[in-house]
């Protein structure tokens, strides 16, 4: 016999955690399954060296609670990892999460019964268990990939994915280490590991443009500014496109003299955050010939930074503009590569050929490395769903729905897959967020909905095959007028060590969370148009 709750969650991140206290709230009986050890999803697993907040601390955590916010305390501007891993055991604590989650609990199966009307649950380790309603938290990028190259196990240094890190401390003085990958985790790990680095060789394929964090301590006066302004912060992170605390300037860039267009570039590089991103010229990531603006700016900064020209130009990437992939946020990591005992390896010109007992083969030579490091990024927002054997109706496949790109209804529910609902999903706005305000909005809109089915005794609910087309068609249409469409990137569902993800697919919501949270919110008004209930 499977133990029975009314909701099972999958996952005990930033996410699960706020659902589950929002569902204690109805009164219904919940389970969350964790498949780490403790609380905090990508804070718990991600914990490489220089993993930090790219979102300003303040804006991040949860607005729900005043009392968490009255007495939590951000130590930086941008938080380090173990600092938020701390706040999320802050908050289990303080909400008494605990009792409710099953840690060490990787959910592998999910079975909709329809005679029962329930999903069953089937963990790694042969655990049962079954619930009307399933709820993934499951996080957008939390199924790590390893390089498909042949010799990955053949390796005998030492070897870590970024995405699982050791808990115990990593020591690299004295040691030849290798880093491949140079997206946002590979940026932040690199310069953190050149501080200390016997020597360190960085294999990229493709180079990103990043900006200058700008990171600094809070001190006390901020703190109290902070403190006193938490409705006016989180207001403001409502209205902007991402729910970051930048949005973007009302001209566009080509309307401007070329001096004023510079001196806005110059104030955002030197600001922290992601306003050179996300508050720049409103046209900079939907015209080409705006986005070149800035990307000329860009290239300007890699040339003045790094010494070696040979090495700067490597640096500078040659095929996607300025903020069309995700802007990794550096301190410092430019003049890496002006360290004597820092090499840079083009692997787009000499490929690699394959790991070795001793390091790293590219087409061109050998390296011997003590530890290599794959900062190779995830099998991004459908990999988790991929992971796990969920099927629907009729014993229906979501991955086999789901083969030619997602297809969901606001994100959140998909036709055929009675009561499931996947926070954070593909199509949702959640994923190209400032990630907790837009987790709320997604719970909060879940936990009303089932109240709502709680109200009127329905026990069912699913969309509507019309409405899970229109939506889906409306995010392929959001997303087409923005260029990050048109490149390769973990945002357009590609990834090269994955069978079949080589192909762009929409997998983002790109309309901007306010647009997506009227939407929600309409749907919800008009008695949620567009699902079945029974
Ligand atoms: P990623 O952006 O997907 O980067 C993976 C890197 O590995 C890329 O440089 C990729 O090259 C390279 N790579 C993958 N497979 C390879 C192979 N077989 N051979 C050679 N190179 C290979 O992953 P990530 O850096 O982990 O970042 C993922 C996302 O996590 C970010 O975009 C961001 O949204 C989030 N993140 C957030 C923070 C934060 O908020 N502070 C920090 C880190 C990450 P190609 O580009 O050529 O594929």
């Amino acid at each position: 016999m499977s133990a029975s709750y009314d909701v099972i969650v999958i996952g005990a991140g930033i996410s699960g955690m706020y659902q589950l206290h929002r569902l204690r709230g109805l009164g219904m009986r919940v389970r969350v399954f964790e498949a780490g050890d403790g609380v905090g999803g990508t804070w718990y697993w991600n914990r490489y060296p220089g993993a930090r907040f790219d979102s300003e601390s303040w804006t991040y955590g949860y607005s729900f609670s005043e009392e968490i916010l009255r007495e939590w305390e951000w130590s930086e501007h941008f938080a380090a990892q173990p600092e938020t891993l701390r706040y999320c055991n802050f908050v289990a604590d303080k909400l008494d999460l605990r009792r409710d989650i099953e840690f060490g609990c990787r959910i592998t199966a999910a079975v909709y019964d329809e005679a029962a009307g329930q999903w069953e649950i089937m963990s790694e380790d042969g655990r049962r268990a079954c619930a009307r309603f399933l709820i993934t938290a499951i996080g957008p990028l939390s199924a790590p990939t390893m390089p498909a190259i042949p010799g990955v196990e053949s390796f005998r240094g030492e070897a870590y994915h970024t995405g699982r890190w050791p808990h115990e401390p990593v020591s690299f003085a004295g040691k030849r280490v290798a880093v491949i990958g140079t997206g946002a985790t590979a940026v932040q790990a690199i310069t953190e590991i050149a501080k200390t680095v016997g020597h360190l060789t960085v294999f990229q394929r493709t180079p990103n443009w990043c900006a200058p964090l700008h990171n600094s301590t809070i001190d006390a006066h901020s703190q109290a500014r902070i403190r006193a302004s938490y409705p006016e912060i989180f207001a403001r992170c409502r209205e902007s496109f991402g729910c970051f605390i930048h949005d973007s300037d009302p001209r566009k860039a080509l309307e401007v003299s070329a001096e004023e267009r510079e001196a806005l570039f110059e104030k955002l590089y030197r600001e922290p955050g992601f306003g050179i991103w996300m508050g720049n010229f409103r046209d900079v990531l939907i015209d080409a010939e705006a986005n070149a603006t800035i990307t000329e700016f860009m290239r300007r900064k890699i040339r003045e930074r790094v010494k070696d020209p040979a090495v700067a130009e490597k640096l500078i990437p040659t095929n996607h503009g300025f903020g069309t992939r995700r802007v990794p946020l550096e301190s410092g990591y430019y003049e890496v590569y002006n360290q004597p005992n820092v090499r840079l390896v083009d692997i787009r010109a000499t490929p690699l050929e394959r790991i070795t007992p001793a390091g790293v083969k590219t087409t061109d030579a050998e390296y011997d490395v003590d530890m290599l490091i794959y900062a190779t990024g995830f099998d991004a927002i459908t990999g988790a769903f991929d992971r796990i054997d969920i099927r629907g109706r009729g014993g229906r496949r979501l991955r086999e729905k789901w083969a030619d790109g997602p297809r969901t209804y606001l994100g959140l529910q998909i036709e055929g897959f009675p009561n499931l609902f996947t926070l954070v999903g593909p199509h949702n706005a959640a994923t190209f967020c400032n990630i907790p305000r837009c987790i709320e909005q997604n719970v909060d809109w879940v936990t009303a909905l089932l109240a709502h089915m709680g109200d009127r005794g329905h026990t069912r609910v699913e969309p509507t095959p019309e409405a899970e087309r229109d939506w889906t068609q409306h995010v392929h249409d959001t997303g087409r007028r923005m260029l990050f469409t048109q490149v390769d990137s973990w945002m357009m569902g590609i990834n090269s060590n994955v069978a079949g993800k080589d192909r762009r697919t929409f997998i983002v919501y790109a309309g901007g969370a306010p647009k997506y949270r009227e939407k929600c919110d309409e749907v919800a008004r008009g008695g949620y148009a567009g699902f079945a209930f029974r």
